[in-house]
């Protein structure tokens, strides 16, 4: 089943097994996660964290407690390139909405000042979530599909389903295995701008694969491409040798967390990061259409374009 979700495009598949009344309780979570966490709809509890900014604290929900906090943790261990702080210039770019404009270089500057994760102040007993500074602003863009995915497939599990796949707007979930041991096999796409091909394939068992690149929502002006991954330094859109960074984690908000996170640190730093947790793999593509794998995936991989070269 397919329906809109997130400002995407998002599908659940449960062959067999699936009835009507099931897809409608993953969606009707999905739906709630959203209506919680969206920094987009005013009436969610990230608006009313965010319209209280430098003012008082807001009651959170436990959804908003529990990504916010494994937000932090992800701020920290990258050393602040994943920032869900970064609302404020999220929102100046508007990337993906009608109102989509590079912004005034000073209003810019000003909206980057107002990024930094240390400023989320969480209460853990009063629940509460408090954004020290005025102006400041969350966006759970980058990791709350993510738990989303986790969530839907909780809820699967817990009703005895085996075996889906869960893919929101290209956050993918595969639960448990294809069938009698056969791997699910996911294709991973081209990240070139305007190509729809895969390069590549890979085979995975109760796993998550999140891709961050810069295909996947960007505009164009005056002939530049403007994409949505912005550097909590400069307030602009990453620029480095990457087009894009695959996680596979078998908890889906660790794959959308990193692989945001990876794709600021860039070729080096970012692999190195991955390399450092245990149970994170990572593909990283770079304009070179050079592909770079970490150990655990050697002689996984299938390749289905041989214009790009893998790098073992
Ligand atoms: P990822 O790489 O996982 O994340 C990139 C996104 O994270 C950016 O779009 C931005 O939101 C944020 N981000 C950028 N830089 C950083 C950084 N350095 N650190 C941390 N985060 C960063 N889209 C719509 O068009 N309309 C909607 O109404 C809408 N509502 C949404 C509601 C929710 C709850 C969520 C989770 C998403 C929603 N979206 C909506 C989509 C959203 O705007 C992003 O496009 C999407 O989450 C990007 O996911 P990704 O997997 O493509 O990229
Ligand atoms: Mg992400």
């Amino acid at each position: 089943m397919t329906r809109f979700v997130f400002g995407t495009v998002c599908t659940v598949n449960l062959y067999e097994k699936g009835s009507e009344a099931l897809y409608n309780r993953v969606f009707d979570r999905l739906q709630t996660i959203e209506e919680v966490l969206s920094a987009n709809l005013d009436s969610s509890n990230i608006s009313e964290i965010n319209n209280a900014a430098g003012i008082s604290p807001v009651r959170a929900a436990p959804e908003t407690m529990y990504v916010l906090q494994r937000a932090i943790e992800f701020s920290k261990k990258s050393g602040g390139a994943f920032d869900p702080s970064i609302g404020a210039v999220t929102k100046l770019w508007s990337i993906g909405f009608e109102e989509e404009t590079v912004p005034d270089n000073t209003v810019l500057r000003e909206k980057t000042a107002l990024v930094d994760y240390r400023d989320i102040i969480i209460n853990d007993d009063e629940q509460t979530v408090f954004l020290a500074r005025p102006g400041m602003r969350l966006d759970l863009g980058g990791i709350a599909k993510g738990y989303a995915a986790d969530e839907a497939a909780a809820l699967l599990v817990s009703s005895g389903i085996k075996k889906a796949i869960i893919d929101l707007g290209g956050n993918i979930l595969a639960l448990g295995e294809k069938d009698g041991h056969t791997p699910w096999t996911i294709g991973i796409r081209n990240p070139e701008w305007g190509s729809r091909t895969a390069v590549f394939t890979i085979p995975v068992i109760n796993k998550s694969v999140v891709t961050s690149g810069i295909y996947e929502r960007f505009f164009e002006e005056d002939g530049v491409h403007y994409h949505h991954i912005l550097d909590p330094a400069t307030g602009y859109p990453v620029d480095n040798e990457l087009l894009s960074v695959t996680i596979i984690t078998p908890v889906s908000l660790d794959a959308d967390a990193l692989s945001t996170a990876a794709f600021v640190l860039g070729p080096e730093k970012g692999f190195h990061l991955i390399e450092s947790l245990s149970g994170a793999e990572a593909v990283f593509i770079n304009r070179d259409r050079e592909i770079r794998i970490t150990p655990g995936l050697s002689g996984t991989i299938q390749m289905l374009d041989s214009s790009f070269t893998l790098a073992e």
